[in-house]
C-alpha cells in the first residue's frame, strides 16, 4: 500500500497536466515501515531527459536525481517510488516501463492525462529479488489528509470541484 497525502497527489496529479501532451516524471520521497506500508511524505518534481519522444518515454536527469536523494536524506527521507503520466494512455505500466525500472521495492506511479486532464491514478510496486524475477504488482493508494486521518471525502470533494470547473 502507498499511502500518499492529498497535497502530494493532487501534486504529482497536476504535473502531468502541465506537461501535456508530454510526459512528467519525478520522485516520491519518503519511509517504507516493517509491514511494507510505504508512506510519501514529498514529492519532488524531475525534468524529462527524453525531449526526443517525450509523449511516450521519461528518463529522469541523473543530476536531478542525486540532488533529489541528497535533499531528502538531509529531511531523513529516503526515495521510496517514481511517478511519471501517460498522456491520452491509460494508467497501466508499458513495456518500456518495466524494462527501465530498476528499483526493486520501489512504487511506480502512473498517472493516466486524457485530453489534459488527469484522470486515473495507479501503483505499481516493483517486486521481486533480482532484476531477473522482478515484476510489477499493483498496489493500493490511500490517500489521506494527515497521518490518520481517512479523507475519502476529501478527495471526493476535490473530485466534484474538478467537475464544477
Ligand atoms: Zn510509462
Amino acid at each position: 500500500m502507498l499511502k500518499i497525502r492529498v497535497k502530494e497527489y493532487e501534486s504529482l496529479r497536476q504535473h502531468g497536466e502541465e506537461t501535456y501532451p508530454h510526459e512528467c516524471c519525478g520522485v516520491l520521497l519518503g519511509q517504507i515501515d516493517d509491514d511494507g506500508v510505504r508512506t510519501v511524505t514529498s514529492v519532488a518534481r524531475a525534468g524529462n531527459t527524453r525531449t526526443d519522444s517525450a509523449h511516450n518515454r521519461y528518463n529522469i536527469d541523473p543530476k536531478d536525481l542525486i540532488r533529489i536523494q541528497r535533499e531528502g536524506r538531509r529531511r531523513g527521507e529516503d526515495i521510496i517510488g517514481f511517478y511519471h503520466s501517460h498522456p491520452d494512455h491509460p494508467a497501466q505500466w508499458s513495456p518500456t516501463d518495466f524494462a527501465e525500472a530498476h528499483w526493486l521495492g520501489c512504487s511506480y506511479v502512473i498517472t493516466s492525462v486524457a485530453k489534459g486532464k488527469a484522470t486515473v491514478t495507479n501503483s505499481f510496486l516493483l517486486a521481486g529479488k533480482t532484476e531477473e524475477d522482478k515484476r510489477f504488482e499493483q498496489e493500493t493508494i490511500h490517500v489521506e489528509n494527515a497521518p490518520g486521518e481517512p479523507t475519502d471525502q476529501a478527495l471526493q470533494e476535490i473530485t466534484s470541484t474538478k467537475d464544477q470547473r
